[in-house]
């Protein structure tokens, strides 16, 4: 099977990454968000393979806190959103854009990618699927947490909740990217609850698709917001239907 019949099959509605910034650039452009007034954030997995994309996102809103940790969680935690929301220009907003990721071979393998210089396909997330091995080899595994990596351990205790839900799947890989997905947003919305911007943030999330080598990359879109503090808490308004529907 294509990379991108597979694609097509798993993630039926992904849209390009060159679509995705334009389209939810023009759409946060009609509700007040601009390069000049906002200040984006990206929550997403240190991998190399999602840098390009990422890139891209940055390079468009002109500048980009990164708070980035392993498998996309939010590992930055409240200090670093606190930082990020301090830096933001004066009377601005927020932007935040996060998801975990996943590999699509050349053949169209899920959790496989296809690395710069590597002759065999790499495990993407490697985060991810390091934790299912271990779950998969013991029901019983408990995350420790230990100073030399401290990341994979907030990875790990957000997902070992969630066990039930991608142990059994029909494709583990595909579910425990999902389970990771609503870990992320969980915690994202928790940390914002505790942060009290005031002002408006825009929240864009879902799975990264890291593609073969020179394709543009996939991002298949489960969550598009824009929340205000102010006196308002929760969702404000919901701008997903509108973008990718
Ligand atoms: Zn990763």
């Amino acid at each position: 099977m294509s990379w991108k019949t597979a694609l097509q099959t798993e993630y039926p509605n992904a849209i390009d990454w060159t679509s995705l910034i334009n389209t939810t650039g023009k759409a946060l452009a009609g509700k007040g968000f601009t390069p000049k007034n906002t200040l984006l954030t990206n929550i997403s997995c240190r991998d190399e393979v999602n840098a390009t994309s990422v890139d891209a996102f940055s390079k468009y809103w002109g500048e980009n806190f990164n708070l980035s940790g392993l498998g996309g969680y939010p590992s930055g935690g409240l200090t670093g959103f606190t930082a990020y929301s301090h830096h933001v220009p004066e009377g601005g907003n927020l932007f935040v854009f996060f998801g975990p990721h996943i590999g699509i071979s050349p053949e169209g393998e899920l959790c496989l990618v296809q690395r710069r210089g590597r002759h065999q396909p790499g495990a993407a997330c490697g985060s991810l699927l390091g934790f299912l091995s271990k779950v998969q080899a013991n029901r019983d595994y408990t995350p420790k947490l230990t100073s030399i990596d401290p990341e994979q351990y907030l990875v790990e205790s957000a997902l070992i909740q969630r066990a039930d839900k991608f142990l059994n799947a029909a494709n583990p890989g595909k579910a425990v990217t999902e389970e990771m997905y609503h870990a992320i947003q969980e915690q994202t919305y928790t940390i914002l609850d505790a942060l009290g911007f005031e002002g408006p943030i825009a929240l864009l999330g879902g799975i990264f698709v890291n593609t073969p080598l020179d394709e543009d990359d996939y991002f298949a879109p489960r969550h598009a917001a824009i929340i205000n503090y102010n006196g308002q808490n929760g969702v404000k308004h919901d701008w997903y239907t509108e973008c990718f529907s």
